[in-house]
């Protein structure tokens, strides 16, 4: 290849996912995917779209999905905006709101997909160091942006924002998009969609991978008031307006409806984490505060990417994260409390080498 498309496809830096290995059977806490099975009603209603509406083009619109969420949300239809993962949600908000003469600020460190996506677009964007304790500088995201894009709480280290702290970013970003990504929320962050119809420069991400366990079907929305969500709709559009398969509406409709459900589920994921941090501390590990399906973690005395390495071969599969600010930390997705037995076995043995 010649040294100018060499060149030119060098800068195309694409996103790179969690791993999702096939050589053997992994305790897989590496993706934050959750560990538990989605809601029988989910997979009921999967089943009979299988059964009677394959053989049909989706609604474009999704139509009952926005009409559950936002009854589910007590908001409008109109408010509502679906795609295909909050990934795909995301990448629509960035077209449609950020451009090179506002550029979207978000932190380092922070979810991986952003900083890919403002290069892909061209944005600059502004990026703005946690503090040492990784909590949010609040102050320095009320300095003039271009936009703001949040995840609360922050991914990889679970951390997440007070809703007064968002308010102050929301305020002093009145004249342009404010983005929180709520893909954790369920897991012990307060929601900030209550505060949609006050804040017009509010959208708000969700996402039915995590809390929903529903990874597989990739759905994730926007809720945001009518003028945003219609502007994220005229990007989709002229993209491709089926973007939401029978089966993923079928399930995510399904899944929002059976919020009991999962409430039940994000609880135990909850006490598990609580338990998780607690044994972790005990072997010499400092952990930060999650409010998370996940924590951030590092050991004192052994380093991180060798725990990484040696708890692989014990076949548990964590997230190691080879950044500047946390080369020593591992990322660790909470699964069910026999997978965490195991997670602890191997690092005690591991550590006591
Ligand atoms: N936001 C954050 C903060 C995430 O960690 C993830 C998952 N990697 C996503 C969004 C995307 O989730 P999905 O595309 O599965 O909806």
């Amino acid at each position: 290849m010649s040294k100018f498309w060499n060149e030119l496809v060098q800068k195309l830096d694409p996103y790179v996912p969690g791993e999702q290995p096939k050589d053997k059977k992994y305790v897989k806490l590496n993706t934050n995917e959750n560990p538990y099975p989605p809601s029988p009603k989910v997979v009921k209603a999967i089943k009979q779209a299988v059964n009677e509406q394959l053989r049909l083009y989706p609604d474009p619109n999704a139509d009952e999905l926005r009409k559950t969420a936002a009854e589910h949300f007590q908001l409008d239809p109109e408010q509502i905006f679906v795609g295909n993962g909050s990934d795909e949600v995301l990448a629509f908000s960035f077209m449609s709101f950020f451009s090179a003469e506002n550029p979207v600020a978000f932190a380092d460190i922070t979810y991986s997909f952003y900083k890919v996506y403002a290069n892909l677009c061209s944005l600059s964007p502004k990026i703005i160091p946690l503090n040492e304790d990784f909590s949010l500088p609040v102050k320095a995201f009320c300095e003039p942006n271009g936009g703001v894009v949040i995840p609360n709480p922050n991914a990889p280290t679970g951390r997440g924002v007070s809703l007064s702290e968002v308010k102050e970013i929301l305020e002093a970003n009145k004249d342009h998009v404010v983005i929180i990504d709520e893909a954790y929320i369920d897991f012990g962050g307060e929601s900030v969609i209550p505060f949609i119809n006050d804040y017009p420069n509010l959208l708000v991400i969700r996402t039915l991978s995590k809390y929903s366990s529903l990874a597989g079907i990739r759905v994730g929305y926007a809720l945001g008031q009518k003028e945003l969500i219609d502007g994220l709709n005229r990007v989709k559009n002229s993209f491709n307006s089926y973007t939401i398969d029978r089966l993923a509406l079928a399930g995510a409709k399904a899944a929002i409806d059976d919020d009991a459900y999962y409430q039940e589920m994000a609880k135990k994921i909850v006490t598990t984490r609580e338990q998780t941090i607690e044994r972790l501390q005990n072997i010499g590990f400092t952990v930060v505060p999650s409010q998370s399906n996940f924590i951030f973690a590092s050991h004192t005395e052994v380093d991180a990417e060798v725990i990484f390495h040696e708890l692989r071969d014990h076949g548990v599969l964590v997230r190691y994260f080879n950044q500047p600010r946390i080369s020593n930390h591992l990322r660790i997705t909470i699964g069910t409390d026999e997978e965490m037995d195991k997670l602890i076995d191997a690092l005690k043995l591991i550590l006591k080498k």
